[in-house]
């Protein structure tokens, strides 16, 4: 068994076992990166990942690599997969220019294809528009992204893409990038998380030039879930500046982000303001035709058949993800190779029905942020909302209350009933102690931001 097909069988058994919510927030872009003896090591691409895996599911993952490989598996370690500019400041030697490094973009749904990033550029050269099924829902956005990879700098400077999770995004910014590389254009691709620990690691260690560098030398810059830049100021005023130096010199900006921009929290208003300035595409979620295209696609990219009702069934079941129909498609092929199902409607149904039963998306009300804060400190739901002032226990209610008023603009009545049927004066002091705190606590801040981002991001 190959690295590549042990992991997606072991997300594959994952999947089964966790929430949908946690699966992809956890598991998305990881990937065995190395596979020797007795010991695994798995790429992530944080080390907020790395330590959540280690915190939380190493005794999972573990178990499930043990089964699959009759208990062969005896370590497994967690590594974080460095960025293009992190290599560079560090002096890690990059592969050369044509080999491309085998790495971390395999996202549950990517995961039955190699994955090759190039870590000069960002790009994964799977992602193209030969490969990108146009319909409703994905027209516009994907007629903009033609339009720039045609002429970069100078029809729609900058192009923003917004549109649910799992809908396409990186997909169009990839393949307008490798279009463009091939046309001879330097191309930078990076998240907006990349950028701002790139911004940081320069700031601290005194490589704000080789930072400029990296990111002001290209013809075109595609930067990918911009929303995770919201309340870093720091990294949006070096975002602003890149983005003015790149633009001046005509060169092609492209952004990401799942929601639009005026529901981007704490985006600088300059910054917003500029991303209007350009062209705005959404994608929204795809009718049934166009997920029964993609599916034929995916299946005809893997050289793996399925019966008709079976890729209609598909369809049915997931509505607004496609990540997650590559998802399902990658399990249906392990479980068919690993274990032998048969490839019926009905075996298929009962391999998905976690899948088919999962509640839709969350959207965020008092209750996710309660349950995403306890899950951060490790304490239970209902002690939150109990009596006790212990700290380990007073601390999360805090964030959680000023979560409430900054995230969903709660009253502070609503707040302490959320919590209990505390008094609102207990919020008010709440909230106003948590945004003086954040002022001079960056480990605060950091947490808050995390968890903004898990709850965003589910
Ligand atoms: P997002 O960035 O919006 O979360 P991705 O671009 O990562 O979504 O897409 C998730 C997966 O679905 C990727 O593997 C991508 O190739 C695939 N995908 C999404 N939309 C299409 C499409 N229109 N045609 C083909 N594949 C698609
Ligand atoms: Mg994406």
């Amino acid at each position: 068994m190959t690295s590549e097909q042990l992991w997606n069988a072991a997300l594959g058994e994952l999947e089964l076992n966790l929430s949908k919510a946690n699966f992809t927030t956890w598991f998305k872009n990881t990937a065995i990166v190395l596979y020797e003896g007795h010991k695994v090591v798995i790429g992530v691409p944080n080390t907020f990942t790395k330590v959540w895996l280690e915190k939380k599911y190493h005794q999972a993952i573990l178990k499930t690599l043990q089964q699959l490989t009759d208990r062969n598996i005896k370590e497994v370690h967690y590594q974080v997969e460095q960025s293009p500019f992190v290599r560079k400041t560090l002096g890690i030697p990059e592969p050369t220019p044509d080999i491309t490094q085998k790495t971390v973009v395999l996202t549950p749904g990517a995961s039955s294809h190699t994955a090759t990033t190039s870590t000069r550029t960002g790009l994964n050269p799977r992602y193209t528009f030969e490969t990108y099924v146009v319909g409703k829902g994905n027209e516009l956005a994907h007629a903009a992204a033609l339009a720039v990879a045609a002429k970069p700098g100078s029809a729609y400077n900058p192009l923003l893409i917004y549109g649910g999770v799992g809908l396409g995004k990186t997909h169009l910014l990839q393949s307008i990038g490798n279009r463009l590389i091939q046309a001879g254009k330097r191309v930078l691709y990076v998240t907006s998380e990349t950028f701002a620990n790139d911004f940081i690691h320069a700031v601290k260690s005194g490589e704000a030039r080789k930072f400029q560098e990296t990111y002001r030398n290209v013809d075109v810059l595609l930067i990918d879930d911009i929303q995770f830049i919201s309340g870093k100021e720091g990294t949006q005023e070096a975002f602003f500046h890149t983005f003015n130096e790149l633009q001046q010199s005509n060169k092609q900006i492209v952004i990401s982000s799942d929601r639009p921009p005026s529901a981007i929290g704490a985006l600088e208003s300059r910054l917003r303001s500029r991303l209007h300035q350009g062209m705005i595409a959404d994608i929204s979620p795809l009718d049934f035709e166009t997920r029964i295209a993609i599916l034929n696609t995916k299946l005809q990219e893997r050289q793996f058949p399925l019966p008709e009702e079976v890729v209609h069934y598909l369809g049915t079941i997931i509505q607004n993800n496609v990540r997650e129909m590559e998802g399902a498609l990658n399990k249906i092929i392990a479980m068919h190779q690993l274990k032998n199902i048969d490839l019926t409607l009905e075996s298929i149904k009962r391999i998905l029905a976690p899948l088919a039963n999962a509640p839709a998306r969350r959207s965020i009300v008092p209750r996710t942020i309660i349950e995403t804060v306890a899950e951060f400190f490790d304490v239970k739901v209902e002690d939150l909302a109990g009596k006790s002032r212990e700290k380990r226990l007073a601390h999360p209610r805090q964030i959680i209350m000023y979560l409430m008023r900054e995230e969903l603009k709660a009253s502070f009545p609503a707040i302490g009933h959320e919590l209990g049927g505390r008094d609102h004066t207990t919020a008010m002091h709440a909230c106003s102690k948590i945004a003086e705190d954040i002022e001079l606590d960056t480990k605060l801040k950091q947490d808050i931001q995390y968890i903004k981002e898990r709850l965003y991001n589910q």
